[in-house]
């Protein structure tokens, strides 16, 4: 059944009023037609089963048949700060970040990002990203929308750490390896963990210290140099794997 992420108030009682995004892309896009069955989520926890009852051009209305808590989230909480990149790389990551199960994408600034340009990130680009992670989590099945932060520096983002563990991927790093930096929150119940991963060209040594002096352990992703957009989803899904999120229920 395809899913479709609403707003809380779409909900009345048993019965849910879709709106035009939703009732065009019904009609029109996916031929839904009266007694067809969706999945809705109120991106707070819980998912409904609908039966629509009409389909109209701007409008659509269903029945709620069953509620029940919204599945397809990790145990772990992981925000990927990633350095705003070039072309659609930085679309890809926000799109496979979010099939990986991320919570939090963070668009990083940093002293050798090209991508963001001089006057930083459109608002048009951050309503397009949000797009992407909405579309990438209905098709994937997440139970809760990942944010997409507004874009930082790199030294607001370490402002902005909050509890958990800080990880920054550094490919000059030969000593720290992501399972040992992880291991300790193996038996957590539900680990946050952020991990920096830098722009095309690199973190400086000076960003790399910066974020050790705030408790950011450095960590190598391997011998080889990972483009960024394979770095960041690579990171992202080991550390969910290691914390044993990726484990059947
Ligand atoms: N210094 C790299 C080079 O020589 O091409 C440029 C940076 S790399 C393309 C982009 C980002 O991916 C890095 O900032 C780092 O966060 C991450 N990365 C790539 N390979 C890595 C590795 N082997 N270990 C840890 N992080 C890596």
């Amino acid at each position: 059944m395809h899913r479709f992420f609403i707003p809380p108030g779409w909900i009345r009682g048993d019965h849910v009023l879709l709106g035009d995004d939703v009732a065009h892309q019904l009609r029109h896009v996916l031929r839904l037609r009266p007694g067809a069955r969706i999945v809705v989520l109120d991106d707070r926890g819980a998912e409904y089963e609908v039966a629509l009852v009409s389909v109209e051009n701007k409008q659509a209305r269903g029945d709620i048949l069953a509620r029940r808590p919204a599945s397809g989230e990790p145990s772990a909480q992981v925000t990927l700060a990633q350095a705003v990149l070039k072309k659609d790389n930085f679309e890809w990551v926000l799109q496979k970040g979010t099939e990986i199960g991320v919570a939090r994408f963070v668009p990083l600034i940093t002293a050798r990002t090209v991508a963001a340009g001089g006057d930083g990130v459109s608002a048009a680009k951050q309503e397009r990203w949000a797009r992407i992670v909405r579309e990438a989590a209905e098709q994937s099945r997440r139970g809760a929308l990942p944010v997409v932060a507004a874009p930082l520096t790199f030294g607001e983002a370490l402002d902005d750490l909050t509890a958990g563990l800080t990880l920054i991927a550094w490919e000059e790093e030969r000593a720290a390896s992501l399972r040992d930096a992880v291991a300790p929150l193996r038996a957590a119940d539900a680990p946050q963990v952020t991990v920096f991963v830098g722009p095309e060209g690199g973190f400086t040594a000076e960003e790399v210290a910066q974020a050790q002096a705030r408790g950011a352990v450095p960590v190598t992703l391997g011998a080889r140099i990972l483009r960024a957009e394979t770095a960041a989803t690579a990171a992202a899904l080991l550390v969910l794997y290691e914390l044993g999120a990726l484990d059947p229920a």
